[in-house]
């Protein structure tokens, strides 16, 4: 069974086994919340994503697939780094923001993390909505069969929170 709980803050603060990255196909940083996973957790993560660009996605990382790296100087034991969809009024693609979630929470139960926060991915530069994407992360993760005991949605502003707790309730 999977708690989910909510917080608002910064996730880069959060103490958990696994924190995830709402990323860009390149794997070697940008903005938002990703800047701040890689300020933060100083240059360890990078130099973990250019293995990964070195060796198994020398293309990037695909849209809606996950990948770990260390979590450097984070208060966590790996960073997941998962590539959201940008937000298109011209084609669906929820099933792309769900797989976000849904590989994140595979590639957490083959490292054994039990505790994962994740940001609101795609709901910031990529432009989601920030209701659909809530209703997206919170239904994704309650219908994902896995091992991880607490799924912790980090919202940074209330709006966001609010967005969440809207449908965890
Ligand atoms: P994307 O490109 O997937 O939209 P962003 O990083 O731009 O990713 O935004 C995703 C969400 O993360 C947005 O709701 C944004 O407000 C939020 N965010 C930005 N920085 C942080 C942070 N340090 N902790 C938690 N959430 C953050």
């Amino acid at each position: 069974m999977t708690t989910i709980t909510l917080v608002q803050g910064d996730i880069t603060r959060q103490s958990a086994d696994a924190i995830v990255n709402a990323a860009n196909s390149s794997l070697l940083g940008g903005g938002g919340v990703d800047g701040a996973i890689h300020r933060r957790g100083g240059p360890a993560i990078l130099a973990d994503c250019r293995r990964l660009r070195a060796g198994h996605h020398g293309k990037g990382l695909p849209t809606g697939q996950a990948v770990a790296t260390t979590a450097g100087e984070l208060d966590a034991r790996w960073v997941i780094h998962t590539v959201g969809p940008r937000y298109s009024q011209e084609e669906d693609r929820s099933e792309s923001l769900a797989s976000c979630y849904r590989q994140s929470l595979r590639v957490a139960d083959e490292l054994g993390a039990r505790t994962v926060a994740f940001p609101a991915v795609s709901a910031g530069i990529y432009g989601w909505p920030l209701e659909d994407a809530a209703r997206i992360a919170v239904e994704t993760v309650r219908a994902t069969d896995t091992a991880v005991e607490e799924v912790r949605f980090v919202l940074f502003d209330e709006r966001a929170y609010e967005a969440f707790a809207q449908w965890v309730g």
